[in-house]
């Protein structure tokens, strides 16, 4: 059957909103691939975006294009009060106390390189300490290890249990008095875990270390409220969350933004410039040199706008009955390894099957209109950890249905019962 074959309300999972009429805004979920109506379980790679984010972009190039913050003429206003209501629409999103303290940036991983190079160029030195943990993408790797090389400091790794969760009473262990930054993510793009960032933040605080959240994954699924949290720095990508690609968020607390030097340097960023010495732009305009994504930050606030209408608490609450229906089908497949199963996991239903290679599993998903990822997504070590090289990874959004899940099941169950 298609995608709407097996009604919500059967399951006695009745999400608080409707998700057929939630489909039609997506138009690219009306897609045939392969003559297969289109399945996207690859949610965790990026999210399909709505008419209502497509036709604001469309809206933004048509009535208000222009550069910001200089001219003074009126498509120049238009697009600065474009651009700074998408700030004001972060800020609200991530409940962020100060607007200035949100800077649009590429992505999760330009935002993390920032704090990298900008702040840990300034705060981290020989024989400093950096943690991360062991189910980290590698956009929160490689940039501390670059940083750990460059300084002669060293990259220390919070280990992960049998299911998937970060172990507290290895990471107590692992604090010291040369600790500079701990950085984590708050869902894991392989396992779908859910890591207690607020009380791995707390620990660091007390000591007095510096805190960085990767949201990429939790955004779109989960509430996220920096205050709550209490790190010095959350990040995310705009394409993760039904936006544009190319934007993205640095949030940073704003006295710890004020003791980090500029990164790049040029236009927008500067009060004053001379060949001598150049004054510096406050906050947010510190961060943000050269002219930025201007149309995709409008659009990216029109995402959350959109997710907001919906309540990311609704969301999060019909994913949890997806992904927990997806486990059990498929885990009780013979032959099948989940991998990652920390319970009330986000989005994510990363698994092996015996006999087959995770490209073959992917490649016959595909030629019956199922996108999933096959492959070592960007996190080579929590794979690893795992036993394993690549895995199959489907992964939910809030417009997918049980339905799919049916469809992606009966599938591997058949591949399972044909093993050679
Ligand atoms: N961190 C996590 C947990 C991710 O899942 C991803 C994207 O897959 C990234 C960072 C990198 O995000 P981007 O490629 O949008 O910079």
């Amino acid at each position: 059957g298609g995608a709407q074959a097996v009604p919500q309300a059967e399951r006695g999972h009745r999400p608080a909103f409707d998700v057929n009429a939630v489909r039609r805004d997506f138009p690219i979920l009306s897609e045939r691939v392969n003559g297969k109506q289109l399945v996207w379980l690859d949610n965790a790679a990026t999210t399909h975006k709505p008419r209502q984010v497509i036709e604001r972009i469309s809206h933004f190039y048509e009535h208000e294009n222009s550069n910001i913050h200089r001219a003074a003429h009126e498509l120049a206003a238009r697009a600065t009060d474009a651009y700074e209501h998408a700030r004001e629409v972060v800020r609200r999103f991530i409940n962020a106390p100060d607007v200035n303290e949100v800077i649009f940036l590429r992505g999760t991983t330009e935002a993390i390189n920032l704090v990298a190079k900008a702040w840990g160029g300034q705060h981290v030195g020989e024989g400093d300490e950096i943690i991360v943990s062991h189910l980290e993408h590698h956009a929160n790797i490689v940039p501390w290890q670059q940083l750990a090389q460059a300084k002669g400091a060293k990259l220390r790794v919070i280990p992960v249990d049998d299911q998937g969760q970060v172990r507290l009473d290895e990471y107590q262990k692992l604090i010291n008095d040369r600790t500079k930054i701990v950085s984590v993510a708050h869902v894991s793009n392989t396992l779908g875990t859910v890591v207690p960032v607020k009380q791995i933040v707390e620990i660091a605080k007390r000591r007095g270390i510096t805190t960085v959240i990767d949201g990429a994954q939790s955004i779109a699924h989960t509430p996220v409220d920096v205050q709550d949290f209490g790190a010095d720095f959350f990040v995310f990508s705009g394409h993760k969350i039904f936006g544009p690609t190319g934007i993205g968020v640095l949030w940073g607390r704003r006295a710890v933004l004020e003791d980090t030097p500029p990164w790049q340097g040029g236009g927008n960023m500067i009060a004053d410039v001379t060949f001598e010495k150049t004054v510096f732009q406050p906050l947010p305009n510190t961060f943000e040199a050269g002219t930025g994504n201007i149309a995709d930050a409008v659009g990216l606030g029109a995402a959350l706008e959109y997710v907001e209408r919906l309540g990311i608490e609704n969301i999060s609450q019909y994913e949890h009955s997806l992904v927990d229906y997806g486990m059990a089908q498929l885990g009780a497949i013979p032959g099948l390894r989940l991998i990652g199963t920390v319970p009330g996991k986000a989005s994510v239903l990363s698994f092996v099957l015996d006999g087959y290679s995770t490209d073959e599993v992917g490649q016959v998903l595909n030629s019956e209109g199922i996108a999933v990822r096959t492959g070592h997504h960007c996190a080579q070590p929590i794979l690893r950890r795992f036993g394993v090289e690549t895995a199959v990874r489907p992964s939910l959004a809030f417009y997918n249905t049980f339905g799919e899940i049916d469809q992606l099941v009966a599938i591997i169950r058949r591949l399972a019962s044909q093993r050679r």
